[in-house]
């Protein structure tokens, strides 16, 4: 078993969060790093980073980053969806490393939304309502998968339609 035990704490971190959501983490006791690129490919990660180590995917709409000795689960809905995915992450991370003689591990991100193309989609009113300063930090968060395009609730039906189907072309989406 590569991971064994961890601690949660829900605070204010920065994997794209509303400001007045807060987000889980998971102190890992035991260090993954060799398990990365390997879950890259179980989860179909969107974006991987080499130094350090990290893997970005979506799970249920949250955004999901996984580091060597920590988790990252933007806003669950509660303490106890929270605690439900890390556990569920804990049997896929062990799975895993497990299996990793059959898995091909991914070193690379797949391919990702450009931010000023959402951004060309979006009102650009820098109203707000969406809890973020601006349609460009909105745009941000939407590119790196951190956030529901349909929290901006001033986006028209043609709009939202053309932002669907850009965003649909990429992975994280599914
Ligand atoms: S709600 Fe929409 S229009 Fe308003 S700031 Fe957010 S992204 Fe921009």
């Amino acid at each position: 078993m590569l991971l064994n035990s961890y601690t949660l704490e829900f605070a204010r971190l920065s994997c794209g969060s509303k400001a007045q959501q807060l987000d889980l983490i998971a102190h890992l006791d035991q260090d993954i790093s060799e398990v990365i690129p390997y879950l890259n490919s179980v989860l179909e990660g969107f974006q991987y980073t080499k130094a350090p180590r990290s893997v970005s995917f979506k799970l249920n709409g949250k955004l999901v980053v996984i580091h060597p000795r920590e988790i990252c689960v933007n806003a669950p809905d509660d303490q106890s969806e929270g605690e439900k995915i890390i556990k569920w992450l804990r049997e896929k991370i062990n799975d895993t490393w497990e299996r990793r003689g059959e898995i091909q591990p991914r070193f690379e991100s797949a391919p990702k939304p450009k931010v000023l193309e959402i951004l060309r989609l979006l009102p650009k009113t820098n109203c707000g309502e969406c809890g973020r300063s601006t349609c460009m930090v909105f745009a941000s968060h939407v590119s790196e998968g951190g956030t529901d395009p349909d929290d901006c609730q001033q986006l028209d039906g043609e709009q939202k339609t053309k932002l669907a189907r850009y965003l649909g072309q990429f992975q994280f989406e599914s």
